[in-house]
């Protein structure tokens, strides 16, 4: 039997012409595979609506609050009608989309009351538009004659009690979905899956992260022994860089799974870094691919990617970064300060994207997003006090203003004289290297560069993807 798992994301759902595309390929797609399963993200919009509208009631803001809920619930009404008419069954969906908005008005009532949006209280607010898409998009299959069945993800993804964040547990997950799933199968009937959330074991709705619908098409994808997981955007494919940055980008045939996954995590916007995590061990392959486009074939991601005379496949940007330098020359063997350094910046909540220690042992240097900068000093200068008033450390420096600009492509560990050209096209831009660091997957190599250097460093480096 053959399975296809597809995930459409928020602009592919984002409005009836949207969602009439979509239902177009899932039905062209069931001529071709045994059985198709959707996931689905929130209508485009509405994951930032839903949660603007808990931290505006959070700020005792209700007007706002309640504006919010109007605003979603004619939305989704009217996109329903447009889609499925005004009949009986659209009335018992609108019913249900009614009452997920006062579970909405309810919840920012209550976090009105509290002053304060808790995580939890924001993973139960911000499934809303997941669980409101799905019934949305059902209708649609539904009436457009393709038997379809809406199903809430909380229900059979079991996560950690990581709110914001939750981590899929197994085999429970895997065996709730395929108990779930497998009978819906059986029947011919089309599983339409919320994205982005599952449930802790007390039933608490937990989300993946945010973008993290990509994450749940692959967890359904693995669970359900699927042959493919397509992912369903509205671009071509994963390109070589931003468009706007360098209008004769290209769209990528094939990646491998390292490559995507560096691609992703340094920034590429068009996968969530974990979805390649489920369907590695099993090689499933992953498209991704256009709603808008559907005859162009998309990015194919598996685990080796197509032969190419080219080392570099793609760069990528991540703006908006500082970059943190702890140095002193007193540092050389003194015990602990690593640990320490780093310890201070996870207490500060911040995400480390890149980390580069010189051999001298005489400075330590990573970069984090702009905004954990002020909290990340406080830590570091609370818990290196004794160094620093000791003389062993002279400072704790930030730059901010800083990019991390990355080349991407399994050439880049294979070949020699790939890092000796990265260096000699910045160099050749005339822009000044801060901080260089190769990828652990060695697929990839970063450097840090003034924000004014991004775009031109971007330029340079892409001609060698093309090269
Ligand atoms: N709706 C969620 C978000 O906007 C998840 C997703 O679309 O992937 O983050
Ligand atoms: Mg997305």
């Amino acid at each position: 039997m053959s399975v296809l798992a597809m995930k459409f994301g928020g602009t592919s759902v984002g409005s009836s012409a949207a969602i009439g595309m979509l239902c177009q390929i899932v039905h062209d797609q069931k001529t071709q595979w045994d059985n198709v399963a959707v996931v689905v993200s929130a209508m485009s919009g509405v994951t930032d609506i839903l949660i603007n509208g808990a931290n505006a009631a959070a700020r005792g803001d209700k007007a706002s609050a309640h504006a919010s809920a109007d605003a979603l619930r004619s939305r989704h009404i009217t996109t329903l009608h447009e889609l499925a008419g005004e009949t009986p069954e659209s009335a018992a969906i609108a019913q249900q989309i009614g009452a997920l908005i006062s579970e909405y008005e309810l919840l920012i009532q209550a976090v009105g009351v509290l002053g304060e949006a808790s995580p939890r209280a924001l993973d139960a607010i911000a499934s809303l538009g997941e669980r409101m898409s799905v019934r949305l998009v059902a209708a649609a299959l539904q009436a457009k004659g393709t038997p379809a069945q809406a199903i809430d993800a909380n229900t059979v993804v079991l996560t950690t009690a990581e709110f914001g964040n939750g981590a899929p547990i197994y085999p429970q997950t895997r065996d709730q979905i395929q108990a779930a799933i497998l009978p819906l199968f059986a029947q011919g009937i089309t599983p339409v899956i919320t994205g982005f959330i599952g449930a802790t074991a007390s039933g608490a709705i937990t989300t993946l992260g945010r973008g993290g619908s990509d994450y749940s098409g692959a967890i359904f994808g693995e669970a359900l022994d699927a042959d493919e997981v397509d992912i369903y955007t509205d671009v071509d494919g994963v390109m070589t860089t931003d468009p706007r940055l360098v209008k004769h980008a290209k769209v990528l045939n094939h990646l491998s799974y390292a490559e995507m996954s560096e691609l992703a995590y340094f920034g590429a916007k068009v996968l969530h870094p974990k979805t390649i995590r489920p369907v590695i061990e099993r090689g499933i392959p992953i498209r991704i691919r256009n709603t808008f486009n559907p005859s162009h074939l998309g990015t194919l991601v598996t685990r080796v990617s197509e032969p190419t005379t080219h080392a570099i496949r793609a760069v990528t940007v991540i703006r908006n970064m500082n970059l943190i330098t702890v140095e002193g020359r007193g540092m050389i063997g003194v015990q602990g300060v690593a640990a320490r350094t780093f310890s201070a910046v996870a207490h500060a909540g911040a995400n480390v994207l890149m980390i580069s220690q010189a051999s001298s042992e005489q400075s330590i240097c990573f970069v984090i997003p702009n905004q954990s900068t002020a909290s990340v000093i406080t830590e570091l200068e609370q818990s290196l006090k004794h160094e620093l008033e000791r003389g062993d450390i002279d400072r704790v420096k930030s730059r901010d203003e800083v990019v991390i600009v990355t080349v991407v492509g399994v050439g880049i560990h294979e070949r020699p004289g790939v890092a000796a050209k990265v260096f000699s096209a910045i160099a050749e831009a005339s822009v000044n290297i801060l901080v260089i660091a190769q990828g652990s997957s060695e697929c990839s190599i970063s450097i840090v560069v003034a924000a004014s250097d991004g775009d031109i460093a971007v330029k340079a480096l892409h001609e060698l993807a093309l090269a």
